[in-house]
């Protein structure tokens, strides 16, 4: 018998290629997330999306299917105009005259401090970059010009959206849309009550891990949209009205953190506790280190010398430990320097940010420091890769936020309650 020619022993392989391309395609489209699914929300959040902001934009391209709804100003009153184009160009406009005045500009030329946008009829949302949003967009003009210190202006964009909306944009993002259902859930009931904390108390969310983070319309999973409509308008509450300022963080390395002493002007009294579950993942343990001359620059960074000589803690947070202040020792002067100006002297000095502040153990060598620590993010209230551990356990979402928010109830928000 002679040898099979390549074709030959390659083709049964290649058609079992072509028809798992076909059934993923198949299942894809069958499976695609669905828009409408998302329930009907109790309340709206604002949402700054400040993640455009680092190229702060002169010029915003708007896209949608079918034309947009404009109201020229952001009062009821304000005239609203349809318009059939499907792109729309928004810019920066300065007029130069003393005193400047600045305005958004429409492709025509007419000139607005603000205008608000959303599609017109049921649409797929507002493009924006790689993104689409619902709801509406709010464009105005921020930044200054002045005709001695030049032009600072940029495009701030600003989205209204029902907060159900929103967190279809946050679950996926924050928490893997493949983590147990149990845990999505109890992500979705925490990143809801976090929202309506925020928004009750600054009327205003950021689209980056300074609040959520948030990709609109971008980010829908169908399972994140499951575990949305079975927790539907339900926060956290200790007194069953005020939502719980509910803290979540990637990963507690065995200890949360009390909230109270990691974030001080937040009232609500959620304690660190003991959480093992998070233990193997990656960011349970670590180590953190810093060469002689990188803890130089950071020395130096700081103000201190151009050289580390000593390191402690000059204060901990009490349940976990973690160090909420540093005693650096330059070799010309020491201070105390809080976790945020060290993270920001960090980056400044182009060197490591460490994970988190739960430090086991330091030590520091003819000036360079090593650490191992553990934990990523903050170490207040939930934690992720715990609650995913527990939900794939067999654990529920009551029992997971139970763990890390003891005292606090699932409370339901009606349409009635949220206006
Ligand atoms: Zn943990």
């Amino acid at each position: 018998m002679s040898a099979p020619s390549a074709a030959t022993r390659w083709l049964p392989l290649l058609v079992v290629a072509i028809a798992a391309a076909a059934g993923f395609f198949w299942f894809g489209l069958f499976e695609r997330p669905d828009e409408d699914q998302i329930p009907a929300s109790a309340f709206e959040v604002r949402v700054r999306l400040s993640s455009f902001e680092d190229e702060r934009p002169k010029l915003l391209r708007l896209s949608t299917e079918q034309g947009f709804e404009l109201r020229l100003g952001d009062e009821p009153a304000s005239a609203v105009e349809t318009r059939v184009e499907r792109v729309l160009e928004l810019r920066a406009s300065i007029d130069t005259s003393n005193p400047p005045t600045l305005a958004v500009q429409l492709p025509d030329g007419r000139r607005f401090p603000r205008l608000q946008l959303r599609a017109s009829g049921p649409s797929e949302g507002l493009g924006l970059g790689e993104r689409r949003y619902a709801g509406t967009l709010t464009i105005e003009i921020a930044g200054d010009y002045h005709h001695e210190t030049g032009d600072t202006t940029f495009l701030r964009v600003t989205n209204t959206v029902g907060v159900e909306h929103y967190l279809a944009g946050v679950i996926g993002p924050e928490i893997s849309p493949r983590a147990a259902m149990a845990a999505l859930e109890a992500q979705s009931i925490a990143a809801r009550s976090y929202a309506a904390h925020r928004m009750a108390r600054q009327g205003l969310l950021f689209d980056t891990a300074s609040s959520q983070v948030y990709q609109g319309l971008s980010a829908l999973d169908r399972r994140v949209i499951t575990a949305l409509r079975r927790t539907k308008g339900e926060i956290l509450s200790m007194d069953g009205e005020k939502p719980l300022a509910t803290f979540y963080h990637s990963t507690c390395g065995g200890h949360t953190a009390k909230g109270a002493e990691i974030f001080p002007t937040e009232a609500d009294p959620i304690p660190g506790v003991a959480s093992p579950d998070c233990e193997g993942t990656a960011h349970y343990r670590w180590s953190y280190s810093l060469s002689k001359e990188q803890a130089g620059k950071l020395v130096e960074t700081l103000g201190l010398g151009t050289r580390l000589v000593g390191l402690q803690a000059e204060k901990r947070e009490s349940a976990s430990g973690r160090w909420i202040s540093l005693l650096v020792r330059g070799d010309l002067t020491e201070r105390a320097v809080g976790v945020r100006e060290w993270k920001i002297a960090c980056s400044n000095a182009g060197v490591a940010v460490p994970k988190d502040m739960l430090w086991h153990d330091v030590s520091l060598v003819d000036g360079a420091l090593a650490v191992n620590g553990g934990g990523f993010g903050h170490g207040v209230g939930m934690c992720q890769m715990c609650a995913r551990r527990m939900g794939e356990r067999g654990a529920s979402a009551e029992e997971i936020l139970a763990r890390f928010y003891p005292g606090a109830r699932v409370h339901e928000l009606s349409q009635e309650s949220a206006r």
